[in-house]
């Protein structure tokens, strides 16, 4: 297996801004791990919340030596020794795992969702982002989003009655609310949920920051909407203790090394009666769709990193007015452009 990676700028439409930071334009890796002339693309949205950047991705491919593996079917074992490099580093081990998936549903002529056992119809509706802006840009927006029939949209600063003010006066779609871990004292949190609550909205995504675990269960007794852990769930060995906190988990393959242990985390988490949405950064169509491939299992899409773009370098799954649409190719189902 020959390893190979490359750079790549995604441009926001818009400014991208949530409660703890800004960006117009994120930076990618995309990999390539080619073997008996098959190619499998996978990819890495570095996040400075979960200590990563292009650099550490880079530094991170650098120690890597799939070379020593003649099999790429063996994942238990790749996977285990790329795991077991460094710590962290989750997206850049996330952009292996991705590529070996690739290249086995490709070497097998078959999409991974068909490899899984999943029915492509069953994929979710997928919500689109609206992040934080003043009350001109949400209603440009919102109205730009006209097409998508659910919204997620970004609060966690001091406009949030704004925000959700300025949506409701355009729509009554149903809202996801995602705070990013931006209100920093439970009473704040309680009375925005209270708030919520009357604004049809499906339910709140981190209200405050992870490292406040009793806070959120106390304020998890106390109102009546889903609450669902984003920022608190990085991989499968979280699950157990945040199931005694929050109502669901938002599993992104960046967060969590990949598809593999993404699929372990579903099963888990719905032996512990949690609701499942399935996350993204702002990523290209290589690891949406490869995220995608697992969407018939989940409850909640939210899978529309790179809608947000406007030079996506792979065509990959489809959103069609929100629903996910995957196609009969092979792999992750993606091709350059
Ligand atoms: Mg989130």
């Amino acid at each position: 297996m020959k390893l190979s990676w490359k750079k790549y700028d995604l441009q926001l439409k818009h400014v991208f801004r949530i409660a703890r930071s800004e960006e117009a334009i994120a930076p990618v890796i995309i990999v390539e791990l080619t073997q008996d002339g098959i190619t499998g693309y996978g990819e890495a949205a570095p996040s400075p919340r979960y200590h990563e950047s292009v650099n550490t991705v880079i530094a991170f491919l650098q120690k890597v030596d799939v070379e020593k593996f003649a099999d790429p079917f063996s994942l238990e074992e790749i996977l285990g020794y790329i795991d077991g490099l460094a710590g962290e580093n989750t997206s850049a081990k996330c952009a292996i795992d991705i590529a070996l998936h690739d290249w086995i549903g490709k070497k097998l002529g078959v999409p991974l969702y068909k490899l899984w056992g999943l029915e492509k119809t069953k994929t979710p509706m997928c919500s689109f982002t609206i992040g934080i802006d003043t009350a001109d840009v949400v209603a440009k927006k919102v109205r730009e989003a006209e097409e998508y029939p659910i919204l997620k949209i970004k609060v966690g600063l001091d406009n949030d009655k704004e925000m959700i003010g300025t949506i409701r006066k355009i729509t009554d779609k149903v809202l996801r609310v995602d705070a990013n871990e931006g209100w920093k004292k439970k009473e704040l949190a309680l009375e925005r949920i209270k708030w919520l609550q009357d604004q049809n909205v499906e339910f709140i995504e981190q209200p405050m920051p992870a490292a406040q675990f009793d806070d959120i269960k106390w304020l998890r007794d106390k109102v009546d909407m889903p609450i669902i852990a984003d920022e608190s769930v990085i991989r499968l060995s979280d699950l157990p203790t945040l199931a005694q906190a929050y109502d669901g988990v938002n599993i992104k393959l960046m967060k969590c090394t990949g598809v593999r242990e993404a699929l372990r985390m579903i099963h888990a988490a719905r032996a512990l009666n949690m609701k499942i949405m399935i996350g993204c950064m702002i990523e290209s169509a290589v690891a949406i769709s490869a995220a995608a491939q697992l969407s018939p299992l989940i409850d909640y899409a939210d899978l529309d990193g790179n809608v947000l773009i406007t030079n996506d370098p792979f065509d990959g799954v489809r959103n069609i007015k929100g629903k996910l649409t995957l196609s009969d190719k092979a792999g992750i189902g993606v091709t350059p452009r």
